[in-house]
Formats: structure tokens, sequence, C-alpha cells
């Protein structure tokens, strides 16, 4: 959780976005509010909201779900990106927040992490084996990979990166190019596969295995045998990890919401940040294997260029 966003949820009106989302409202008890679970059927309040660690967070003593506002709304179906819409809705154009939101800077406090009990759908690691061996003998995939995202066959293979030639799991605007091929990206922990993303090469486009983790960042213990940095785009959380691995995101000079990635003729790598407004430099480690690095050229096309 970013400073900013911790920041979003103390300006927003989080009791009011909570009671308008939960039939039949909140009734306060002392400080504390209770509700009929929206997430399980019951006739006597059990799901309670309270002021804890500086926010108001939920707890259901029924079904032993809880976490933040952003939890909340997820668990509503809204997308993290949706969730932040509706706090930024709630704190208002004029709000501090949004004052505050250009000034930001790295905390290197470490931030809470949101308890999320919903139960996810896991599959063993080894459903991605064809997947694997689909994006590995798929030439034009692999092309993509490597002209539009600098990745090569190998690191795709370590990373576990595969390939469906159609997606079953497109929107509604994206049907015309569900059999058009798409690239997939994994979440592993231990031997499950947690979640698994789509990207489509026919143009910018994405899907998600339902009912599994929303949050895709590359696997940790994928990444550990590489001395890189890696970096994904897209709001959701934090997604750059630190040679061993380590989310970078949770202490001074991490990054929320990288966008726009560049690199120099020096090997340093510029990242821009979505919530904070700042723009960051990575100097290379002494030493750096120098085909390692970015080396100066856009990993991704600046607004105004071809999308993808
Ligand atoms: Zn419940």
């Amino acid at each position: 959780m970013s400073e900013s966003t911790a920041l979003l949820k103390k300006k927003a009106n989080v009791i009011h976005i909570y009671s308008e989302r939960i039939t039949g409202g909140l009734e306060k008890r002392g400080s504390d509010y209770w509700a009929c679970c929206p997430f399980h059927g019951e006739k006597t309040p059990s799901f309670k909201i309270d002021h804890r660690e500086g926010e108001w967070l939920w707890f259901c003593h029924g079904c032993k779900r809880g976490g933040d506002i952003i939890s909340f709304l997820e668990a509503k179906g809204a997308t993290f990106q949706e969730a932040i819409a509706v706090l930024e809705r709630s704190a208002g154009p004029g709000s501090e927040w949004h004052r505050h939101s250009r000034q930001v800077t790295g905390s290197t406090k470490p931030l809470g992490i949101t308890t999320d009990a919903r139960p996810k759908k896991e599959l063993p690691a080894d459903y991605l084996l064809p997947l694997e061996e689909a994006l590995q003998s798929n030439a034009a995939a692999l092309r993509w990979l490597k002209n539009q995202r600098g990745i090569e066959a190998e690191t795709a293979k370590r990373l576990r990166m595969g390939y469906v030639q159609t997606c079953d799991h497109v929107g509604d605007k994206d049907q015309d190019i569900g059999g058009n091929g798409w690239i997939t990206f994994p979440r592993i922990e231990g031997d499950k596969l947690v979640a698994l993303k789509y990207r489509s090469i026919a143009r910018k486009a994405f899907a998600q295995m339902p009912g599994m983790n929303a949050r895709a960042l590359f696997n940790v213990e994928t990444i550990n045998p590489f001395d890189l940095v890696f970096v994904t785009d897209q709001i959701p959380r934090i997604s750059l990890l630190d040679a061993d691995g380590r989310l970078m995101g949770r202490c001074r000079g991490a990054i929320n919401g990288a966008h726009g990635i560049s690199g120099d003729a020096d090997g340093n790598l510029y990242l821009a940040e979505v919530f904070g407004g700042r723009t960051q430099k990575y100097r290379p480690k002494p030493g750096a294997d120098p085909s390692k690095l970015v080396w100066g050229r856009s990993l991704m096309p600046m607004a105004g260029t071809s999308s993808n």
C-alpha cells in the first residue's frame, strides 16, 4: 500500500462508502459499526467495522472475512482501480488528498498488509506446462515478446510465461480477438498457481483467470535466480522486485504504480509513477552485467505513439 493510497483512505468518507453498499445500512454501537454481513446470509449482525491502525477495517465474525475498504470494494466485485476511483470520488477533487498526492515521497515505514481471507481458486503449477510448451513453439508469440517487450524466449521460460491461442476469459469488448493469441503470466506460490493473467498479442487487451487472486505479480521464487530488477506496468499495487525477488514498494525509493519506463546511455533505468507523480532513477550496481541493462531504449512506447 502506498503512502498516497493510505492518505486517500483517510480523506475519503469510508464509513459512508461501507454503508452505501450494505443493504440495511450500518448500526452504530459505541465507536463501532455493525451490519448484517453482505457476503453471507444472516439475520443478526456479525459484520463489524471498527477503527484500528488508523483506518476503518471490517471483519465478519460469521464468515471470517475482513480487511480494509479496498478489499471490501474488491469483495463486492470492484477491481483495485475501481476501488481507488470510489475513494477518489469520495475524497473529492478539492480534497486534501489531491493536493498532498503531488508531494508524497517514499515512506520508510512498513505499510499494513490488507487482510483478505476470501478463498481463492488455486491450480497445481503443472497446469502451466502445456501453456509454456505452446509459447516456446509459437514463433509469432515469441516474436511479440521479443519485439514489444524485449523478453527473450529463455527468460520467458524461466518466468514460466505461456501462450494460449484462445482465451476463454475475455471481456465483451475483446470478444473479436478472443482467438487471436494471448501470452500468459503466472503467479506461483509453492507448487500452486494462484493467479494467471492474459495479454493479447493482437492489441492492448487483458484478461485473467476468474476466481483466482486478482494480483498477478511475478512469483518471487522464479525471479530469485536473476540479478535483475523486474518491473511490471499496471496499477495493481507495486510491481517492482529487487535482485532477491523482494518487492520494492514498502520502503524509501520504492515506486507505486510504475508507468513509463526508459533507460539512458549509461545503463540507468527511469520509472515514472502514476500516483505520486514522481520519476525515479535506478543506477546499476557496480559490476552489473551490461547485457542485462536497459541501455537507452524504451521498453514501452511513449504516450502518443503506437498503443500496446
Ligand atoms: Zn460474513
